[in-house]
């Protein structure tokens, strides 16, 4: 088999790895990067009007044959871990013939982006895989493993082909709501593995992670506290820390506010998956729903007014949250900043932040804290955890697959690998190809 990384070997994010026997090619993730080659933030509406041949002479694109345009040696498939940008990203670039690989949530919630937020980047009718179930393309053969990730419904996967073994670990961490999948995997893991490909996003930090049990009693203990309104900021679809909040929500006995965006998002989750989560219905009595104009619109353009009124049982209003302040946990996000204004009684709140620090530099997150913490006197809080693994549970998975061979990826940090894992490790270029 051969391996080639065209992008993430000296970079955290922009995944992308062909694995090919003579018969076979396939691509895992197709990511957009999160940094230009200097370290400074990509951000790709600069290059968007770009012809994709320029985007390959930019190098923003990876030069592949057979990935863009009709090719005898064409990609056989594309398999994609998570639904990450920075794995997804550029699915759009591939060319329609070219059969897509993705989990069913992670699908259902890269269609909810396009419903909620100007991302047009979409897969059609893709092909789902399930966790260990093997499936065959051509010669190589897949079998992917659930993950714990900050993302919903991530993967790794065992890779077969021409007698060697290869594991992607995609994204992943041990301290998640998942956290047992790991040990299971590293329990009764996949035999004889000669390379083990494996994110290394936290390398060169010293934090150990904080679990989201740890998280949640946090969250519990500031909403038994506070005498206000809590809102917390987080990712829209981290799903974990959505869980979190809500059983501290309960256990403080206060009630849970989804605008529609969250309210649709969990709806389907709970619709494709089976799983038990939080979600507007008979059985979570203190989950209400604020129809938030700007998504209600959303929901209403993309999928009809039906959709939106399934959730009319379970309505609060504004005047409600407001006057209610003192019982309400709400997930926030900047398009709800409108709302608030019109909210006379919510001041000296709690606002809890629960997310990278580093984006608080940015807009529209500086405007959004600003707006709580100094024009209506909220108090701050951080409570967060990395949705990646720290060096103990990295080291748990080196220990636990000990595979021949170690392949940084998707780290700044590569050279640290071969110090911190004591495994032979080779350290790839991007583009550079490995006979493995
Ligand atoms: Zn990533
Ligand atoms: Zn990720």
């Amino acid at each position: 088999m051969n391996l080639k990384i065209h992008r993430g070997t000296n970079e955290i994010g922009g995944n992308c790895i062909e694995i090919s026997t003579a018969a076979t090619r396939v691509l895992f993730d197709f990511g957009m990067p999160l940094v230009e080659p200097d370290k400074s933030e990509f951000n790709f509406n600069k290059y968007k009007s770009l012809s994709t041949k320029d985007l390959i002479k930019k190098n923003i694109l990876p030069d592949i044959t057979g990935l863009y345009t009709e090719d005898p040696n064409m990609i056989d498939a594309v398999i994609i871990s998570h639904p990450h940008l920075d794995h997804y990203g550029f699915i759009n670039y591939v060319q329609r013939d070219i059969p897509i690989y993705i989990g069913k949530a992670a699908h259902e919630l890269i269609k909810i982006s396009t419903i909620f937020t100007p991302s047009q980047i979409s897969i059609s009718s893709p092909y789902y895989y399930q966790y260990e179930k093997r499936i065959n393309i051509g010669d190589i053969s897949i079998t992917p493993y659930l993950n714990d990730h900050s993302a919903f419904d991530a993967y790794s996967f065992l890779i077969e082909g021409d007698g060697k073994r290869i594991f992607y670990s995609g994204d992943f961490r041990g301290h998640g709501r998942k956290g047992k999948l790991l040990d299971t995997l590293v329990k009764t893991p996949p035999e004889n593995i000669d390379y083990l490909l494996m994110e290394g996003t936290n390398l060169g930090g010293s934090k150990k992670n904080k679990s989201e049990d740890d998280i949640q009693m946090e969250l519990l203990s500031l909403f038994n506290k506070s005498n206000g309104i809590n809102l917390v900021y987080q990712a829209g679809q981290n799903i974990d820390r959505i869980v979190s909040v809500f059983k501290a929500c309960k256990e403080a006995g206060k009630i849970f506010v989804l605008d529609v965006y969250y309210a649709y998002l969990l709806t389907q989750l709970v619709k494709v998956t089976g799983n038990k989560l939080p979600y507007p219905s008979d059985g979570f009595k203190n989950v209400k729903v604020f129809f938030s104009s700007s998504a209600s619109k959303s929901l209403v353009n993309a999928l009809g007014e039906n959709e939106l009124y399934s959730f009319q049982p379970y309505k609060i209003t504004r005047d409600e949250i407001d006057q209610n302040f003192d019982k309400i946990v709400m997930i926030v996000r900047g398009a709800l900043l409108p709302h608030f204004k019109k909210m006379n009684n919510i001041d000296g709140g709690n606002f809890i932040y629960s997310l990278w620090e580093g984006y608080q530099k940015k807009q529209p997150t500086k405007a959004f804290v600003h707006y709580f913490v100094k024009d209506r006197k909220f108090n701050y809080h951080y409570v967060h955890s990395s949705g990646h693994a720290d060096l103990p549970t990295l080291t748990k998975m080196v220990n636990g697959l000990n595979p021949k061979k170690l392949i940084p990826i998707h780290t700044f940090k590569k050279e640290e690998y071969k110090q911190k894992f004591n495994k032979p490790t080779i350290e790839l270029k991007d583009g550079e190809l490995l006979q493995c």
